[in-house]
Order: C-alpha cells, then sequence, then structure tokens
C-alpha cells in the first residue's frame, strides 16, 4: 500500500470513528408503571444521553396525566367530579381532562351510546371498579344502576371548563380513553426532544413512530386470546397507533364465572366472549383506544361496520364460536392483507 492510500484509508477510518463519538446512536428501553399499567418505551436518539432524557419527559408527561385524568388520584378533576356532594354544581376542570370528556362524548355519539364514560355505577355494581362482589347483581339491581348511566347527562362549560353531572350518583371513569391519549402525549414529547423512532406501549394501547431501523419496521403481535404465549398474527406499522380491548389481560370473577372489565351500558351486562378481543389500527393512539372499547361493546357486526365507515381506520374482531373455535371479522381495507394462525 503506499503512502497516499495509507494515508486515505486512515483518513475514513478517523472520519468514521470521530462520527461514531459525536454523534453515537443510541436504543434505549424503559419501563415503569403508571396508569394502573405497565409502560414501555423503546426510543432510538442521536446519543444515550439525549435518548435518555427524551424517554424520562415521556414518562414525566404520562404521569402528569395519571393526576390529572385518574379517578384514583385524589384532587384530580374527575376525582372532584366524582367525589362532589352536590354534582349539579360546576365543576373547574384542567382544561385537558375537559377535552378528553368531550372527545369521550363524541365516541358515545358516533357508537351510539356503545362507548360511555358514566358506565361507573355498573362497574361497581358488578365489582370491578373498587370492591368486588361475590354474588352475580340480579336483573333488578341492574335496572336500577342503569338509571345513572348516560352521557346526555353530562353537562359541560365551555367558557368555564366546569363539567356538572345531572343525578348525584352519577361518576366518570376514563380509563377507555386516557392511556390512549397518554400513549399520543407521550409521543409528541418523545418527537419534540428530536426523536424519530419509538415505540410507545402502554398495556396494549400503542404508537409506533418511524421504524425500528434503516431496513425493519416496527411489528405489533396480536396476542391470541386464549393463549399469552402464543401470537396468531403481526402487523407492522408506521406513524400509527394500535388499541387492543380484550377480556383475557383485566377480568372478573363472580360465582366462578369470568367476567370482562367492559361493560354494555345499555344492557348493563359485562361484554361476554362475543368479542373476545377488539384491536384498532388508527392515526392516533386516542382514536385507537377509544374505538377498541366502542366495537368491544358494539360487537363483531355493528362494529366492523362503525370502523368500515370511518377514514383511515382498520379492526380485527375475534369472537369466540364454538367450543374452542373463533372467528375473525375484519374490516375492509384489511382484508386479503392479514393472517391469522390459531
Ligand atoms: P384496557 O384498560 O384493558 O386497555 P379498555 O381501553 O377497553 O381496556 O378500557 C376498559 C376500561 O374502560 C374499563 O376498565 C373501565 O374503566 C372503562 N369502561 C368499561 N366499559 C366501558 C364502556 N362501555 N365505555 C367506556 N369505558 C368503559
Ligand atoms: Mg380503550
Amino acid at each position: 500500500m503506499n503512502r497516499r492510500n495509507l494515508l486515505f484509508i486512515t483518513g475514513i477510518i478517523l472520519m468514521t470513528f470521530g462520527w461514531e463519538c459525536t454523534n453515537p446512536s443510541a436504543t434505549i428501553k424503559d419501563t415503569r408503571f403508571l396508569l394502573g399499567t405497565v409502560i414501555n418505551i423503546t426510543a432510538k436518539g442521536d446519543s444515550y444521553n439525549e435518548t435518555k432524557d427524551a424517554i424520562d419527559k415521556a414518562f414525566d408527561e404520562i404521569a402528569r396525566l395519571e393526576s390529572i385524568l385518574s379517578k384514583y388520584k385524589e384532587n384530580s378533576g374527575i376525582y372532584n367530579i366524582n367525589n362532589s356532594k352536590d354534582k349539579a354544581k360546576p365543576i373547574k376542570i384542567h382544561d385537558e381532562a375537559f377535552g378528553i370528556i368531550k372527545r369521550s362524548i363524541e365516541f358515545s355519539k358516533l357508537s351510539d351510546g356503545a362507548f360511555d364514560i358514566t358506565c361507573v355505577p355498573l362497574l361497581e355494581l358488578w365489582g370491578f371498579a373498587g370492591t368486588p362482589v361475590l354474588k352475580t347483581p340480579d336483573k333488578n339491581g341492574i335496572r336500577k344502576v342503569l338509571k345513572n348511566v348516560g352521557f346526555e347527562n353530562i353537562i359541560l362549560d365551555e367558557d368555564k371548563k366546569t363539567v356538572s353531572l345531572s343525578s348525584n350518583r352519577m361518576k366518570i371513569d376514563l380509563g377507555g380513553i386516557a392511556k390512549g391519549y397518554a400513549v399520543d402525549r407521550a409521543i409528541a414529547v418523545l418527537k419534540d426532544n428530536g426523536i424519530k423512532n419509538a415505540i410507545v406501549d402502554a398495556g396494549g394501547d400503542i404508537y409506533c413512530l418511524g421504524s425500528k431501523s434503516k431496513n425493519l419496521s416496527w411489528n405489533v403481535g396480536i396476542q391470541h386470546p386464549r393463549d399469552k404465549n402464543k401470537l396468531i398474527s403481526r402487523i407492522s406499522l408506521k406513524d400509527k397507533a394500535v388499541a387492543t380491548s380484550g377480556d383475557y389481560e383485566r377480568f372478573f370473577v363472580i360465582e366462578g364465572k369470568k367476567y370482562s372489565h367492559i361493560v354494555n351500558p345499555k344492557t348493563g351486562y359485562p361484554v361476554e366472549e362475543v368479542p373476545m378481543s377488539v384491536t384498532v389500527v388508527a392515526d392516533d393512539c386516542t382514536i385507537a383506544d377509544a374505538l377498541a372499547t366502542a366495537v368491544f361493546v358494539l360487537g363483531p357486526r355493528d362494529g366492523i361496520r362503525l370502523l368500515n365507515g370511518m377514514p383511515n381506520v382498520s379492526g380485527i374482531v375475534i369472537s369466540k364460536s364454538g367450543k374452542e373455535g373463533y372467528t375473525v371479522d375484519l374490516t375492509e381495507n384489511l382484508k386479503g392483507k392479514i393472517g391469522f394462525k390459531f
């Protein structure tokens, strides 16, 4: 090798090394427990410190939202509404909480009342919120409690950002939408902090930003509803959200029978195996989360019809059929594009 070539090669090595020193990209994964679930954030940034800092800020954002949106956090707007002695009296809440309640009501209207943040009295009757129950609620009890369920009875004052409820027995719970919103906000914080590729997973409410690497996209597995070690399908996502509502992660047992934690606000009963899981892909996770819960209540036929009528939304509904059988219903835009292995 002559001197010129040697210098040239040394130059390239130094350049590469120098770039690596100032610009070593880093992929970091971190996990925290917030919003009652395990939250995983994986982000790829230009340096370890920058990426770590962005992830910490994203978790701080989720913790901030938990303090505003959780019905369990004392002095959150939701806590104050639910624990007010006089619910007709308007209660001032945080702008963001107000915004989410407003969006929740839009999803209630869109789903003909299947999605309803006022279903708390039903959740309490079935022991899904607070104290578990030993006996299956009877029809009479359900009928009585249903009188205190209804999104139409939430009164909002847009100017003052206040909320009041038309019955003292009403309560609200953002459990079907808040995680999706928190995922969207975490992604916004990551982006603001220079991250272009990341995945935020809040217990099955997921947003995939960019891609995993130059040649690999983010893949999300769809879990078998009755075998947690088995994936029945995989979908690749880029700048999209996916949320799953299922009866297998969170459920309750009353008199030996398993019940899902999602209730039908029309009948007063929990959804029973039709469907077992609903996965919705959408442009943001707030939409995906609320729609997954709504479709879980609507069931395969009406649920898929709702999703087919919406732009940029796809859905997978898995329902029990027969003894060990499953049926899969898909939105039109997924037909022929996705396979399943049971
Ligand atoms: P997960 O919390 O398991 O991800 P979901 O996003 O579907 O599942 O939210 C379920 C939660 O939403 C319940 O735990 C409850 O707090 C609330 N919920 C139950 N039924 C309804 C309903 N019909 N509409 C809106 N929220 C509901
Ligand atoms: Mg949901």
